[in-house]
């Protein structure tokens, strides 16, 4: 799977859980920056490159 934001093809590795909007499956580096928002929660998937299918 890869990342839900735009112009980014990398693996999502991430799944964020968005207090204000869906859930969304992000790459590492996404979710660094997407994860500073104020209750917005970082959880890993998968184990590493393999992912889990979701
Ligand atoms: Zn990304």
């Amino acid at each position: 799977m890869e990342c839900w934001e735009d112009e980014c093809d990398r693996t999502a590795t991430v799944e964020l859980h968005v207090p204000w909007d869906d859930n969304r499956f992000v790459c590492a580096p996404h979710a660094r920056v997407l994860g500073r928002q104020d209750g917005v929660v970082a959880d890993p998937i998968g184990d590493g490159d393999d992912l889990i299918g979701v």
